[in-house]
């Protein structure tokens, strides 16, 4: 049973195939650049195995259409026997960033789908056409497929108004649906439920604080299995310091910025999400740069990861009193895999609370499951590496009934 995974973002096309009767993955591959003189195309079939194959070439590709072509045609390629026939694919499942209030669950795409997709462009402008169009793209490479769309935003459909609402106009949240919404729901749900699995309790009765910091940062209370609160707002700017976002900021930094900077607001958003976090705070925005810089003894690089770390502790605490009992905390991605300083600063000083993370086991790079408190600690501390596509692939077989 195969399932193509498509997470098409504004300038590039990540795609995977699974086998999901053992969930191997068949071959695994990016096109970037869409859109620019020279496109990247890489392609990895059968990662990690024995017979392991990269396929790397740049060529033009001047639209989401013709880069899902490439992908496609990689992996029909005879050679590799991953595709041999199109209907060969049981399903394809696309990552779609904002559902907005109309989606709860992964859902089969129709054309009613398609339109309230659309309907939520104005809350995701850059991803949910890209989103829409690597649909549209498949629907014709693989007619006759069904297409399930799996949305970052659905896990968080369950918090509550209180703790979606902004203290602003009612009518704004009636007449334009500004909430918060939360994202990286996939990720959150997808670990959740492999803790879940390792504590060997159902997730519907497990509290946990699931803490994802990649690129993009966010930290979830999950109460009794479900979302109740997110750092993530109406976009993918607030709560937590990120790569080139700045998170919490005082919102009338923008009118601060109008009057005594003379920005205008499509500058200053810009600053926000591209400019800010750990690349505003020292100019650098990969946290194993910013481990040099500090050991070379650069003060800026150790103020972000001070700031980074001191806003993760600050959420954390934030979530022990929303959720009162919690059974685990969860790290997660590229910084909450792998950087185990990261992990010890978010947490230190917090055994008062019944947080005690063992620190020799806390220094690795998470390849697999991993717990990293302490025997006597109340709270389980857990590395989980998160695999977004396979949950994406898990997603779209349940919502078909397999
Ligand atoms: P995305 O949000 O784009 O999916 P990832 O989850 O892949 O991002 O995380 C990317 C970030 O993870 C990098 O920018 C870098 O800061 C961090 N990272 C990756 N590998 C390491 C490592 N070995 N040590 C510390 N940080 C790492």
């Amino acid at each position: 049973m195969k399932i193509l995974v498509i997470n098409s973002g504004s300038s590039s096309i990540k795609f995977q195939l699974l086998d999901m009767v053992d969930e191997s993955v068949l071959a695994s591959g990016l096109v970037e650049r869409i859109g620019e003189t020279e496109g990247l195309v890489k392609c990895t079939f059968r990662p990690g195995g024995e017979d392991e194959l990269v396929v790397k070439k740049t060529t033009t590709v001047p639209d989401h259409k013709s880069g899902m072509q490439i992908a496609v045609e990689l992996l029909s390629d005879p050679r590799q026997g991953v595709i041999v026939n199109r209907s060969d694919i049981y399903a394809v499942g696309h990552r779609v960033v904002h559902g907005g209030e109309d989606f709860h669950k992964p859902t089969l795409i129709s054309g009613d789908v398609l339109a309230a997709i659309e309907k939520n462009i104005p809350l995701a402008p850059l991803h949910n056409p890209a989103n829409l169009d690597g649909i549209r793209v498949a629907q014709e490479l693989f007619a006759g497929v069904p297409q399930v769309a799996i949305f970052d935003t659905a896990f968080h459909q369950t918090i509550p108004p209180h703790a979606y609402h902004y203290a602003i106009p009612y009518e704004l949240y009636e007449q334009q649906r500004v909430r918060r919404y939360g994202f990286h729901g996939t990720s959150h749900k997808f670990v959740a439920s492999e803790c879940a699995g390792l504590i060997g309790k159902p997730l519907a009765e497990l509290n946990l604080i699931s803490i994802h910091l990649g690129n993009g940062c966010s930290m979830t209370a999950i109460k009794n299995g479900e979302s109740v609160d997110t750092t993530l707002g109406l976009t993918p700017l607030e709560g937590l310091v990120m790569g080139t976002r700045s998170g919490d900021v005082d919102p009338a930094i923008h009118a601060f910025l109008a009057r005594n900077c003379n920005m205008d607001i499509d500058a200053i958003n810009e600053m926000l999400n591209k400019e800010s976090g750990l690349k505003g705070l020292c100019g650098l925005n990969d946290m194993r740069d910013i481990h040099d810089a500090i050991a070379s003894g650069n003060k800026r690089a150790k103020l972000a990861l001070d700031v980074q770390t001191y806003r993760n502790k600050k959420y954390v605490g934030a979530f022990m009193a929303v959720l009162g009992r919690v059974d685990a905390i969860i790290f997660t991605a590229g910084i909450g895999e792998n950087d185990a300083v990261v992990r010890e600063m978010t947490l230190r000083g917090l055994e008062p609370f019944g947080i005690a993370m063992d620190l020799e086991v806390n220094n690795q790079r998470i390849k697999k499951p991993t717990l990293l408190s302490t025997p006597e600690s109340r709270v389980q501390i857990w590395g989980i590496p998160t695999n977004e596509e396979l949950a994406i692939a898990r997603e779209a077989k349940a919502v078909l009934g397999k």
